[in-house]
């Protein structure tokens, strides 16, 4: 059997490890080919300063940016068979930084040794499926070479992520507004807005964290525009929230309630779409960012061809296990240790999920559908069990912890499922931390530093005189 994966994200190496773990286990295991276009792999996680296209003339990929620490607890998205205790030998806190959360999940990849499975700089540029043969032949390119080539599968994988091709609406009057007009996937870091009026349109995580990171950076105003509802966190006093945009004028955007406000900068916090350039239209998902998108069988298994499998396509509570889950279950599908009922029953369970999907009320709510789907796909493989409840519970204080201090909720600290290790308080506080390094968050704060700098910047003068 030869299995092709497109995309070296999180879930792709997912996907490299379920195969890796059954392999140490005994069991024989596939030819794979993953397919990155990257030269390195990590997805999301692998950020870049650049924005538009990158070195190769691709379309950047990540969306992440400076200064952006982890948005949920590490302890929602820990391995259950790699813990962070294993990889960093002591605790830490709860909501590390993008540097400190990518050198944790390269350590996972370095342990299982599949980084060899990866064809880097190269991008899948179209798949074809043979309905009587039965195969999948796929054309890539190989960017350094600049040489295409085909490669024939009897399985594929697609776990290109569905966070980097942007959602654009227009807004009449946008083009005459003389400011920065950016998407959020463009959005590299907040210092230039320091001392300026920046109106977010959006409202969900990307809105919440980059106005905040504006505030954080010294924005004098941030202004949310939201569509259907507002987030409704206790925000600091100088963010508002406000309906929807109906035109600009000049600096000025009108607002739907007969508000205006003039602003320097206006960031489209609009989403993502499901792109996939590379796939036939009826082998392509397409859908809105949802907990449970259609027409995936336990939201992996494409329903019109099961050799097909996307991972990661769901909006996401929980992240790194679930695509090891994902991988798991689709690993076992493909070396038939998990056999796949009728199309019919297929259907019906597909539709099980949307209909629960359709009653969710609220984000607690929401928290508990994704928890009962990992929970279902973790009981139908040898992926390493967890305590799910508890981590539900986890979801919900977080939300909670949000709602009471969206400034400070980065700063509280959570138990680890796996390990019963408590998070040690991070030295500095969120509002106060300028330097994400990984050297600065496993260092403390700096030594050089006088006393006073040290104080504000833990916002602890006893803890930066106990330091010196
Ligand atoms: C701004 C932002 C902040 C986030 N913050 C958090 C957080 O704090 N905590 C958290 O757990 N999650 C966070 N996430 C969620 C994040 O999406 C997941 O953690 C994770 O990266 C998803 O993994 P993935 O492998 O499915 O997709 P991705 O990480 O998107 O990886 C997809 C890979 O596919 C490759 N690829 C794409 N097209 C092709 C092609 N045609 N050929 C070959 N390769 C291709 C890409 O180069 C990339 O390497 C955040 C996401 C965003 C956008």
């Amino acid at each position: 059997m030869r299995v092709g994966i497109i995309g070296a994200g999180p879930s792709g190496m997912a996907q490299l490890r379920a195969f890796e773990s059954a392999r140490k286990l005994g069991a024989e295991i596939p030819d794979i080919v993953c397919f990155e276009k990257q030269s390195d792999w990590g997805g999301q996680w692998n950020s870049s300063w650049r924005t538009g296209l990158d070195a190769a003339g691709e379309p950047v990929h990540s969306s992440m940016y400076r200064h952006l620490w982890s948005n949920g607890p590490k302890e929602v998205l820990e391995f259950s068979d790699y813990t962070f205790d294993e990889h960093f030998g002591r605790p830490i806190s709860s909501f590390p930084p993008r540097e400190v959360l990518f050198d944790y999940i390269a350590g996972r990849v370095q342990k299982s040794d599949v980084r060899k499975y990866v064809r880097f700089n190269t991008v899948a540029r179209w798949v074809s499926y043979n309905e009587d043969s039965q195969e999948f032949t796929v054309t890539v390119e190989d960017l350094a070479a600049q040489r295409t080539e085909t490669h024939v599968f009897d399985k594929l994988v697609v776990s290109t992520g569905h966070f980097s091709y942007p959602n654009v609406p227009a807004f009449e009057g946008i083009n005459s507004f003389p400011g920065e007009v950016l998407h959020a996937h463009d959005f590299r870091g907040a210092e230039r807005f320091a001392g300026k009026n920046v109106l977010l349109i959006g409202s969900s995580y990307s809105a919440e964290d980059i106005g905040m990171q504006a505030h954080k950076m010294g924005a004098k105003s941030v202004t949310f525009s939201y569509r259907s509802a507002p987030m409704g966190f206790d925000w600091p006093e100088s963010a508002v929230e406000r309906p929807l945009v109906t035109r600009f004028e000049g600096r000025t955007a009108h607002f739907s309630d007969g508000t205006t406000g003039e602003f320097d900068a206006v960031i489209l916090c609009t989403g993502y779409l499901h792109k996939y350039p590379f796939l036939p239209s009826e082998l392509s998902l397409q859908s809105p960012n949802l907990l449970y998108p259609g027409n995936l069988y336990k939201g992996v298994v494409w329903q019109q061809n099961t050799n097909l499998f996307y991972l990661g396509a769901q909006d996401q509570y929980y992240t790194f296990n679930m695509f090891d889950a994902q991988a798991w279950f689709a690993r076992d599908v493909m070396l038939g240790r998990i056999e796949l009922p009728s199309p019919q029953e297929r259907e019906a369970d597909i539709q099980t999920w949307l209909d629960r999907q359709a009653a969710l009320t609220d984000h607690d709510a929401e928290a508990d559908f994704q928890t009962d789907y990992l929970r279902e796909l973790i009981a139908l493989t040898d992926y390493p069990e967890f305590d799910l409840d508890t981590v539900a519970v986890l979801l919900k204080q977080w939300m909670k912890d949000k709602e009471e201090n969206i400034l400070g909720y980065r700063d509280s600290i959570h138990r680890s499922v796996m390990t019963g290790t408590m998070a040690t308080r991070h030295h500095t506080r969120w509002i106060n931390a300028m330097d994400d390094s990984l050297s600065r968050y496993l260092n403390g704060p700096s030594e050089d530093m006088d006393t006073g700098a040290l104080a504000a910047l833990t916002g602890d003068a006893e803890q930066a005189g106990a330091r010196r």
